[in-house]
């Protein structure tokens, strides 16, 4: 969340949800030798969303194509780095870079970090909000509001608060590109950590996520097939209105766990935290409105759940639960742009909600 970059108004607001613009073809990346740039300027902001739509389109159209596993594995190894951003941006990188792990913007270099960019670098382009003064009926900057049908006009424009009035194509740069040789320490988003030390902290935060999410967990010796609790016991306050849903199975974790009962409770709290709706009242609506009312819904946000895992373990370095190949992504077949968008950055979310507090007990360890 960094301040936008007053010259990046300099470009056209473009919404990328707005535009319609049939013209540009994206040929997307089938090899790590492949990469998309943005670097003409005339139409960026088209193609970048013309990018983005297509990856969307193979993904939902193609979902067992070799170009979408790989289209697919690629995403999750750029969005593992960078999980505070969102489904759009993460997208953009991995189409920018097979494998890019760090890219922040000019300014962010110069003051966070004391670094300055080399000469004649091109940037990776994603997409920042432009803050400008905004029409308080449309929601619109000055330009937009004239333009439109909007016909507010009890304060004038220069009494106008500030908001985000649209997106720009804005461009960020590898450490790679600065002054400085190596890699600053923030550009992975855990501190490295003795792999020992890192699976108690992890225990330890799974285990907090219990009063939060209503997240069981329980003792091994509970675990035996015979004493499981019931996979499909309905809660008794949803019974009525939401029966088909079930209190999803509990979070198995012994007191030293392996990296694969690690990768398996990290699946089953994913799980709790999209598909289960006696947890999503806790979690803020953007990363997960209740829209878990149809159970066509359900084995979809079970596939958000499984990329979550995925995000999750690429950081932690812990094989997932699951290979790329078996991530059930054929739910997602014929699911619009705006779907598939929103469920990468609940997946994101999630995987950012149960990375944070990992991140900060190991930062104080
Ligand atoms: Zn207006």
């Amino acid at each position: 969340m960094h301040a936008v970059n007053p010259m990046s108004t300099h470009h056209q607001h473009t919404h990328p949800d707005k535009r319609n613009n049939s013209s540009i073809s994206v040929s997307l990346p089938s090899s790590d030798t492949d990469a998309l740039s943005f670097q003409t300027s005339s139409n960026r902001a088209e193609t970048m969303r013309e990018a983005t739509v297509a990856w969307a389109k193979q993904i939902t159209g193609y979902p067992e194509s070799d170009k979408t596993q790989y289209l697919l594995s690629r995403w999750l190894t750029v969005a593992s780095n960078f999980p505070q951003r969102s489904g759009r941006n993460t997208l953009l990188l991995s189409l920018q870079h097979p494998s890019i792990s760090c890219a922040v913007t000019y300014e962010t270099w110069n003051e966070s970090y004391d670094r300055r960019i080399k000469r004649d670098q091109d940037g990776f382009f994603i997409w920042s909000p432009v803050i400008a003064p905004q029409c308080p009926q449309c929601g619109n900057a000055k330009r937009q509001h004239d333009a439109s049908d909007c016909e507010y006009s009890k304060t004038p424009p220069s009494d106008w608060e500030s908001g985000v009035v649209g997106m720009a194509p804005e461009p960020v740069y590898t450490p790679k590109q600065t002054t400085q040789f190596g890699t600053p320490q923030e550009e992975r988003p855990l501190p490295r950590v003795p792999p020992d030390d890192l699976i108690t902290i992890i225990g330890k935060v799974l285990r907090s996520l219990e009063g939060y999410y209503h997240i069981t967990t329980v003792p091994p010796d509970e675990t035996h097939p015979e004493r499981k609790a019931p996979r499909h016991k309905t809660h008794p306050l949803k019974s009525h209105a939401l029966d088909i849903y079930s209190l999803s199975e509990r979070v198995s974790l012994s007191n030293s766990p392996t990296p694969s009962e690690i990768a398996d409770a990290l699946h089953a709290s994913a799980t709790e935290m999209l598909a289960n709706p006696t947890a999503i009242p806790q979690l803020p609506d953007w990363v997960s409105p209740v829209k878990t009312e149809s159970e066509l819904e359900v084995p979809k946000r079970n596939c958000e759940a499984l990329l979550a895992t995925h995000l999750v373990c690429n950081v932690l370095n812990i094989t997932p639960p699951e290979p790329v190949e078996e991530i059930p992504i054929k739910t997602w077949y014929g699911e619009t742009y705006k779907q598939v968008t929103d469920r990468l950055d609940r997946a994101l979310a999630v995987a950012s909600h149960i990375l944070t507090p990992i991140q900060n007990a190991a930062q104080a360890h």
